[in-house]
């Protein structure tokens, strides 16, 4: 297999060898030419002018059901076999046994290598076993482009374009060039000739692994419990006598030390994609994790490889933590993970900064090199790797469009949002991070209505100290230049989880101990967050805002908490705020219902709508199952919205809208028209926002609302849409 032939002649080489050395008539090849078709690439036996002719597709023949189940069909009596598919062009009647074995690198199936005799016979146990170290150096090989040739069966891994599809996170259209945040080892040597020198590489690299864990364990300290369980897994996996066993036994069987911890760490992970059970997948995953460490010890490759970032990178991982993603900062183009999760703090952070963000991408850290070409479609959740040109050019036009888009929306960008029948609408964007405020002035918000200020809290691995807090609120007041900033306390707890703080085990976390409870149950990071924002303000004009108020009390008790600060600044001689604002998000049903002294105390009101809407509908935001399941432009949804919009009106409450549905045209203009007239968003939608609002008349909107509630439409949205068709 160390030999220098090429592509096609080597394939050819390798199946007259296995033939001969197992002693069987036939040995054949097959390799993926495209998602579900394999094709006959080589073979010793079945007839040379059916060698890429023959093909089936995944799942088809015995074959098919290698490739697909990713396990060995090994059978004296292969016509038997319910799969069997006769292929008259090979001439394979005339053969009985049947051993398949999967090509598989890091759990991807390949392609199918397969022995057939003429006797019926059953492989043994070592047949099936050596074959499998076979076909573990043909992937090796393939991954290499060692059989690099004219058919498209045998190109280069890596090299065709392919469309992987995973679960938008952040909308948005990127291209750039693939930056692997965990590059990927490369296995250039996969066998080797002297099994006793690996032997001891491999134990040696062990060693260094043991050492390593233990090292981490020691720092990992007594208190993070859920880190030491996964450090102790990896102690109990580093020391596994099975695992350490089966490597060596791939190494007396000419593999390299490294090609051994792979064909290990491919098997794991192909088991990995079989199993239910999270908690078996997790511990497989950790598995994965360590192969990885020893992998790299084994080679010497790691973070530093040398590559260079491109100017325009797209950050492919498996997953990454809000800090490190903060650390590449606005370089980054796009973000594609192969975990993650649509309410993960690293996607907090990626809309924080407008990064178009997929996750769920399947396959992407083995499918993706450093450098490769990439196309992001956060829009629809898709990702392009190495797209052909009509991919592409497709693709730039619709970034084009979008990039003419913004280019209108920065025309109109000093205009008020008032629309064709008068009214005024005032648009806010919601912030979590210094690097958000230059938006202010790109996007012509008037203020920022919403500061989520966990993003602090999140990034960090301890608590941020006062004095650090301060310094950032009073920067952030300074950059808004006497525009209205609403701080809104910290609100963790659900999947906002602190690195810091002991995570508690609820079966409900939506519904837990979350925000303005943990505020109040624990008051001291909530006095030290209200000291920092007195501070800030430095007698100036200061907004404070209490997330997850359920209960007019829980509003009562945190502003208490705003009056004791006050006392403490002002007996400390700190200048005080020149005017206070201090009010509550409304993100529960419940608060739509208090009493109506609530709405005549609470300085202001926010509808946090991703909240209130999973509350109302009773359907998780975080569940993409039920996620869409309900509309925002549902009559009874508009319904608790004109409510709260009344109440507000008849105590004089001062109230605007921060959800991620503030953001939506269509929706905004629905908010507008049923009154809620200050809405809070995403910089990057004030101009769409604000453009369809310039030519829209909000009492017609509000007609054809009243008009689909009487007909009693679930939603307005079909006779919005088509209002808006007929006027345009
Ligand atoms: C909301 O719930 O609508 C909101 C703005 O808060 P967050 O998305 O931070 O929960
Ligand atoms: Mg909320």
């Amino acid at each position: 297999m160390a030999s220098e032939a090429a592509g096609q002649a080597r394939l050819d080489m390798i199946t007259h060898l296995i033939a001969d050395s197992m002693g069987t008539e036939v040995c054949s090849v097959y390799l993926f030419r495209d998602e579900d078709t394999l094709e006959l690439c080589a073979t010793e036996g079945l007839k040379p002018e059916a060698v890429h002719k023959t093909r089936m597709r995944l799942g088809e023949g015995l074959v098919g059901r290698v490739a697909r189940t990713g396990s060995a069909v090994n059978t004296p009596n292969a016509p038997a076999e319910p799969n069997f598919r006769y292929m008259p062009e090979t001439g394979e009647e005339r053969y009985s046994s049947f051993l398949g074995i999967p090509i598989q690198r890091l759990g991807q199936v390949l392609g199918v290598l397969v022995v057939q005799s003429r006797d019926a016979r059953t492989y043994s146990a070592d047949e099936v076993y050596g074959l499998e170290v076979v076909a573990m150096v043909i992937a090796e090989m393939t991954e290499l482009g060692a059989f690099v040739g004219e058919e498209k069966a045998l190109a280069r891994l890596h090299q065709q374009s392919v469309m992987i599809k995973g679960t938008a996170a952040q909308e948005g259209a990127a291209e750039g060039h693939v930056w692997l945040h965990e590059p990927r080892v490369v296995v250039t040597n996969p066998v080797a000739e002297d099994p006793t020198r690996e032997t001891e590489r491999l134990h040696t690299a062990v060693e260094r692994l043991r050492g390593d864990v233990d090292r981490m364990l020691e720092m990992a300290g007594t208190t993070d419990k859920d880190h030491r369980q996964v450090l102790e897994t990896y102690r109990m996996f580093a020391n596994s006598k099975g695992w350490i066993r089966r490597m060596e036994g791939d190494i007396s069987r000419g593999l390299s030390a490294e090609a051994a911890v792979e064909k290990e760490q491919s098997e794991a992970r192909t088991r990995m994609m079989r199993v239910a059970d999270a908690y078996l997948r997790e511990r497989l995953s950790d598995l994965d994790d360590l192969s990885n460490r020893l992998l790299r010890l084994l080679t010497g490759q790691g973070q530093a490889t040398g590559a260079e970032m491109p100017g325009d990178p797209i950050l492919i991982a498996r997953n990454i933590g809000p800090g490190e993603l903060l650390e590449y900062g606005r370089t980054l183009r796009g973000i594609v993970l192969e975990d993650g999760s649509v309410g993960s703090h690293a996607a907090v952070i990626a809309r924080a900064l407008a990064i178009p963000l997929i996750v769920h991408a399947e396959r992407i850290t083995t499918e993706a090199l450093n450098g490769d070409h990439i196309l992001v479609d956060g829009d629809r959740g898709a990702a392009h790797l190495r797209p052909d040109e009509t991919v592409a050019t497709a693709f730039r036009d619709k970034i084009a469009m979008q990039a003419q888009a913004q280019k209108r929306y920065s025309s109109i960008r000093h205009e008020p949002a008032v629309t064709r029948d008068g009214q005024r609408v005032t648009l806010m964007m919601n912030a979590g991070l210094m690097a958000d405020l230059p938006s202010l002035d790109s996007s012509g918000a008037e203020g920022v209505g919403l500061f989520r200020t966990e993003l602090q809290f999140l990034v960090r691995n301890q608590m941020p100290r006062r004095s650090e807090l301060s310094a950032l609120y009073a920067r952030v007041l300074e950059s808004a230049g006497g525009k209205r900033v609403v701080f809104r306390t910290l609100d963790i707890g659900s999947d906002k989880v602190l690195p810091y703080m002991k995570a508690t085990d609820e079966p409900n976390p939506a519904l837990g101990w979350r925000a303005i409870r943990v505020g109040l149950d624990k008051p001291g990071v909530l006095r030290m967050q209200l000291q920092a924002l007195l501070r800030a303000a430095a007698g100036g004009p200061l907004t404070i805002m209490f997330p997850f108020v359920a209960q007019f009390e829980e509003y009562r008790a945190a502003k208490a908490e705003v009056d004791k600060a006050i006392e403490r600044e002002k007996i400390l001689g700190h200048p005080l705020p020149s005017s206070l604002e201090v009010g509550a998000m409304l993100e529960t049903p419940s608060l739509a219902f208090a009493p109506q002294k609530f709405f005549d105390e609470v300085g202001f009101l926010s509808i946090g709508g991703n909240d209130l809407k999973q509350f109302f509908f009773a359907a998780d935001r975080e569940n993409e199952r039920v996620r869409r399941r309900y509309d925002t432009l549902n009559v009874s949804f508009l319904g608790i919205l004109e409510q709260i919009v009344r109440r507000c009106e008849e105590s004089d409450t001062p109230l605007s809208f921060c959800g991620e549905d503030a953001g939506r045209p269509l929706e905004a203009l629905c908010l507008a028209a049923i009154g809620l007239r200050t809405l809070s968003m995403r910089p990057a939608s004030i101009g769409p926002v604000k453009s369809l609002l310039l030519r829209s008349d909000l009492g017609q909107v509000a007609d054809i609302i009243a008009e689909a509630r009487e007909t009693g439409e679930q939603s307005v949205r079909p006779a919005i849409l088509k209002y808006l068709r007929d006027t345009d």
